[in-house]
């Protein structure tokens, strides 16, 4: 999977981006800086990675898109993520796109050989694994009949809540990262890379995937951010909540918000597929 760099390739990744970015700006799935974020991760990703791992930015897009809408009604009433008129903002895009975008710029200063080309792509697929499996997991999850556990006690805690799980949102991760994992594998063999690096690609960015979404809710449960609006009564991810009170900390790190949470977990995801690829190859 390595080319040289075209300028025309960047052009289109960067035409392409802006109209994804265009269309869901039209949609209301992004806001203003949002199309920005859409614009800079996916003419790298498309720009310098190439049409594989834009493909597997365009399926995260998508679905985590049509996923927001899906009985969305209802969601609004169940956790405050799920407010209206909530659009993804620059530093949701960053968090979901931005270690695949690192990852298709570190692949073009540091090339590897034909025989481990693939595992920046693998590292790839591993990162968008991640975010897709996060956000399936939260847009489904959300919809359990039954309460959620802490990840870290196993205690009920409030629908929404950092670090909660449920048996459908762990369901919903494995599908969110497994649909990944085969795209990666299914553009592995368009690219007549043989059957051996397809299951591979499988096997390591759903892995990759799996492990991300694991890491985000540890991290959800212990060390990120939480504040507390005392006008509500209720504990928020937000230091302004949406009813425009100023909350206080309640635990947590305080640089560490959601966003750079699920960059985190993308990471974990990416670190994960490329070390399961280069052990396996
Ligand atoms: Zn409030």
């Amino acid at each position: 999977m390595d080319r040289p760099l075209s300028l025309l390739q960047i052009l289109g990744g960067f035409g392409f981006s802006a109209i994804i970015g265009g269309v869901g700006y039209k949609r209301q799935a992004l806001d203003t800086s949002g199309v920005l974020g859409a614009i800079i991760t996916g003419t790298l990703i498309f720009g310098l990675g190439g049409w594989a791992w834009g493909l597997l930015l365009i399926v995260f897009f998508v679905s985590s898109s049509a996923l927001s809408f899906y009985r969305a009604r209802e969601k609004e009433n169940l956790a405050e993520k799920f407010a209206k008129g909530h659009r993804r903002d620059l530093g949701q895009a960053l968090a979901n796109g931005g270690a695949a975008a690192l990852l298709a710029l570190l692949s073009r200063f540091f090339p590897l050989d034909q025989q481990s080309a693939g595992m920046w792509f693998a590292a790839c697929a591993g990162a968008m694994a991640s975010v897709n499996a996060d956000t399936w997991a939260t847009e489904l999850g959300v919809l359990s009949p039954r309460p959620p556990r802490l990840i870290t006690t196993c205690k009920r805690v409030e629908i929404g809540t950092s670090g909660g799980i449920t048996w459908m949102g762990i369901g919903a991760s494995l599908g969110g990262a497994l649909l990944i994992g085969l795209l990666s594998g299914a553009s592995a063999l368009v690219l007549r890379r043989g059957w051996t690096e397809t299951g591979l690609l499988v096997w390591a960015a759903t892995a990759g995937g799996a492990a991300g979404s694991l890491f985000d809710s540890l991290l959800g449960a212990t060390v990120q951010a939480i504040y507390w609006c005392e006008t509500c009564q209720k504990e928020t991810e937000r230091p302004v909540h949406r009813c425009d009170t100023e909350t206080q900390a309640l635990r947590g790190w305080q640089w560490l918000n959601n966003d750079r949470v699920n960059f985190l977990a993308s990471v974990v995801g990416a670190l994960v597929a490329a070390g399961l690829y280069w052990g396996w190859q």
